[in-house]
């Protein structure tokens, strides 16, 4: 399966386009597209058709619309500032008491290790 260097609940930046600059979350990955929905960015209209099931009233909404992975930056927790992601492996002892080489990724600006986000589903 395809890695990204970003994942889900990701603070990103905007690189480019009209929302150059924004930073908001990631909501959802589109792996087949390279692209990701980025909370609150890159807004368009989008026409729904009333859904009695889903108690949805149809008409325009608000959503976000998909944006090109390439296009965004990981935002650092530890120094707040959008980077770039490298990799590195930590060595752990598992429940087993086997060594486990486990890849993290981390900010190349600070050098911290980002959480792993993407919640497993
Ligand atoms: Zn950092």
């Amino acid at each position: 399966m395809k890695q990204y260097r970003i994942h889900m609940d990701d603070a990103v930046m905007v690189l480019a386009g009209k929302d150059k600059g924004k930073v908001g979350k990631i909501l959802k990955i589109l792996r087949k597209k390279d692209r990701a929905l980025v909370e609150r960015v890159n807004m368009g209209i989008r026409h729904v058709k009333p859904n009695p099931q889903q108690s949805q009233p149809g008409g325009r909404i608000e959503k976000e619309m998909p944006l090109h992975i390439s296009n965004l930056a990981l935002v650092c927790p530890a120094c707040t500032k959008p980077t770039r992601v490298g990799y590195r492996y930590l060595e752990e002892t598992g429940a087993d008491g086997k060594k486990i080489r486990k890849r993290v990724r981390f900010c190349k600006k600070c050098n911290e290790i980002l959480a792993q986000g993407g919640k497993k589903k």
